[in-house]
């Protein structure tokens, strides 16, 4: 790995030969990973993205732009008149789930972080264990296999269809179309 000054630091971190800065350039920008979480939930609206996250609009069209263009979400048109395009996660962005969860579980471990959510073996009803992995089964399980249920700390917000949505268990990538309501 180089060595950097501290006077050589600039705003990426192109001078790092390490695949985790390569991966920060990529997601580590305020805001984008809470994006591919959401996505991973379900939702692919731009409107259902706005009012979970309650991004900053410009904020939130610069991210999901990124975020195409690094083939992390792929942009889908879905209806004609008017034109609307939602996004939907690639193997890229599927990918990245190990790393959500596992920054999840250090929240609550070391932050005391409320569980706003459990993960589910959705064959068995077995919470998954700290690496991904269903310990009735005994096999990692696969994403589409997750399923979500609310947990002791989840306050869902009346006014945010997105979080009535997942009041109810529901598989990860399962679409949330919650704006359509
Ligand atoms: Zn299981």
């Amino acid at each position: 790995m180089a060595t950097v000054g501290v006077m050589a630091l600039g705003k990426d971190y192109a001078t790092q030969e390490c695949s985790i800065a390569r991966a920060l350039e990529v997601v580590g920008e305020r805001w984008t990973l809470l994006v591919v979480r959401d996505a991973l939930y379900g939702v692919r609206r731009y409107n259902d993205f706005l009012v979970h996250l309650g991004i900053p609009r410009a904020v939130l069209a610069a991210r999901l732009q990124a975020l195409t263009a690094e083939g992390i979400l792929q942009k889908r048109r879905y209806q004609e008149s008017p034109p609307r395009d939602e996004y939907v996660v690639t193997d890229r962005a599927i990918a990245l789930w190990p790393t959500l969860r596992s920054l999840g579980r250090w929240g609550r471990e070391h932050f005391g972080e409320a569980q706003l959510r459990i993960f589910r073996h959705a064959d068995c009803g077995t919470e998954l264990g700290p690496y991904g992995e269903c310990p009735t089964c005994g096999t990692v399980v696969p994403v589409p296999d997750v399923l979500m249920v609310p947990g002791p700390g989840f306050d869902p917000d009346p006014a945010d269809p997105v979080s009535r949505a997942l009041l109810k268990p529901k598989r990860l990538l399962e679409p949330i179309e919650a704006g359509q309501v």
